[in-house]
């Protein structure tokens, strides 16, 4: 018996496998597709913007420095100085200026080598995941589709092609057309479309008559991101029957019409379809059974955020997961799961709406979008479109009026040089005491085994006296200049269990 089995060996069950390896977790990944390599995955058409918080979890588990390679990034990007954001990336295809914003407005920043969104594909995260994975002792079985399980009290039985696999925990990581949410019967609610996307790899005949980077349009959106590369948003409702493959005549009239001219696609490559349909299910646990990634959740890719929460949802359960296999977990844990990532995704899903919105070809949704064009030229809305686009803004309501408790904790470092991304490597959490006299030195030793315990000065402390951080990097207790060991106790005790005695 496994202590759980992941179904899907995509960015989002690899990053859980490896919280869970990391733990000393026996898992089993089960994927459909018998080889890992896809055209689907390699740029142009794997292309994923990974935001700040992602590029953190890989800086916290030691993988930053494989991803950077096998993104092809030939420097270190990391910055000991804070500056502007380098790319913010856009709102319904308006470009936001990085310039912009304003960096003091931005909560809790400190210097790291993970402060900045990268570029990426979806073959360099797996790439990176499965060989860590591999490390850790994580099986991963290819050409496996889960087609059924049960579950009772003890743990699930699952089906894949010929077999059955037996675990104490089963979690569907198996995209958005997820088998496991289907047949576990979880509530899948949300909107439907109002436009079809395409993707699509092709030879363009007269590429002079498309513009470069994003193209709003009386009739959608288009993009050139590369050059046989053409992104194209079509405000047809979702009308496009995507059980069929789109034809080059059928792409080609749809980048006519959103491009308004008389462009030709000479061959097409490769070419798929994707819609803002947003949905999300009502809970992302049933009894044994989890779900994380888009298996949880799915909408358009406007914003370029499905990975990054999903990566989220991974970072969130693992630990969780981790500690209740190892039965060290408080009552209540493994519920905080759906608790504090289902908000989350619900604004994401409301974020891809606000964007479908105005983005449609109507005088009204126009209108909105020439208030919008004159509102980003500000300051204070090109910060809070980062904030939310960044994730910056995201705080889990953990029940504290400290505005640092629940945010992902800031790079804290030593003066001894000690940073919090070096600690977190072991997927332990972290105490930092800053004040001088240790004073909560005696109260983490019952915490040894699940704690880090680091003290002395650090360079910049954020007026704190100690902070307490989750294994997911989440800000758990903010202690005084003095800390009080028993609020330190109390808090420990909530996220890590019972001290050993
Ligand atoms: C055009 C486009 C651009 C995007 N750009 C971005 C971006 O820039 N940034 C961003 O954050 N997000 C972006 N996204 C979204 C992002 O790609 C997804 O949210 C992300 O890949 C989801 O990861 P996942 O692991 O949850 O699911 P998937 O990547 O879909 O992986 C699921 C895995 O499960 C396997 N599987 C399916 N069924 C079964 C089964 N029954 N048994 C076993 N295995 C199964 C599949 O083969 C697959 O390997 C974009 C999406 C699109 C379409």
């Amino acid at each position: 018996m496994h202590d759980v089995v992941i179904a899907g060996a995509g960015p989002v069950g690899l990053f859980l496998a490896c919280e869970l390896g990391l733990a000393g977790c026996s898992v089993l990944v089960l994927e459909r597709e018998p080889e890992a390599r896809s055209p689907w995955k390699a740029d142009p058409l794997g292309m994923r913007g990974l935001s700040a918080a992602s590029v953190e979890a890989f800086y916290r588990r030691g993988m930053l420095r494989s991803l950077w390679k096998e993104s092809g990034v030939d420097h270190d990007p990391g910055t000991e100085e804070l500056s502007s954001p380098r790319g913010v990336g856009h709102f319904a295809g308006m470009m936001l200026d990085p310039a912009k914003v304003d960096t003091a407005a931005l909560p809790f920043r400190l210097p790291g080598p993970a402060t900045e969104a990268m570029m990426t594909n979806l073959e360099a995260v797996e790439t990176v995941l499965s060989g860590q994975a591999a490390t850790l002792g994580v099986e991963v079985r290819r050409g496996v589709a889960v087609s059924g399980f049960v579950q009772d009290e003890e743990g699930v039985t699952v089906r894949a092609g010929e077999r059955e696999y037996a675990a104490r925990w089963l979690v569907g990581c198996d995209g958005g057309r997820s088998t496991v949410r289907r047949l576990a019967g979880f509530d899948f609610v949300g909107t439907e479309p109002q436009f079809t996307g395409y993707v699509v790899l092709a030879t363009i005949a007269d590429p002079e008559k498309l513009r470069p980077g994003f193209n709003l349009t009386p009739t959608g959106m288009y993009l050139r991101p590369a050059e046989k590369y053409v992104g194209m948003l079509e405000c047809d409702g979702g009308a496009f029957d995507r059980s069929q493959r789109p034809t080059r005549e059928h792409l080609q009239a749809v980048l006519r019409r959103v491009s308004g001219s008389d462009v030709t696609l000479s061959e097409i490559h490769l070419a798929s379809s994707f819609t803002d349909r947003a949905m999300q299910t009502t809970t992302y646990r049933q009894g044994r059974v989890f779900l994380a990634g888009d298996a949880a959740h799915i909408h358009s890719p406007l914003g370029a955020q499905g990975l990054n929460l999903g990566l989220g949802d991974a970072m969130n359960l693992g630990w969780k997961l981790a500690a209740t296999v190892r039965g060290y977990a408080p009552q209540g844990l493994l519920d905080t799961y759906t608790r504090e990532r289902h908000p989350i995704g619900a604004a994401v899903l409301a974020w891809t709406r606000a964007q479908a919105a105005v983005m449609r070809p109507d005088p009204h949704a126009q209108a909105v979008q020439e208030l919008i064009h004159d509102l980003i030229e500000t300051r204070d809305v090109t910060t809070y479109l980062h904030k939310k686009i960044s994730g910056s803004s995201n705080r889990y309501d953990l029940g504290s009026d400290h505005p640092l408790v629940g945010r992902n904790a800031p790079d804290f470092r030593l003066e001894d040089g000690t940073r919090l991304g070096d600690l977190m490597a072991n997927g332990k959490g972290v105490v930092f005491d800053f004040g001088g006299g240790r004073s909560l030195q005696d109260s983490a030793l019952g915490w040894e085994n699940r704690l880090h315990y680091a003290a002395g000065p650090a360079g910049n402390d954020l007026g704190l006296g100690a902070v307490l951080i989750r294994p997911d990097g989440i800000v758990a207790w903010a202690g005084d200049r003095v800390p009080d060991p028993e609020a330190f106790e109390r808090a420990a005790g909530r996220w890590f269990g019972r001290p050993a005695t």
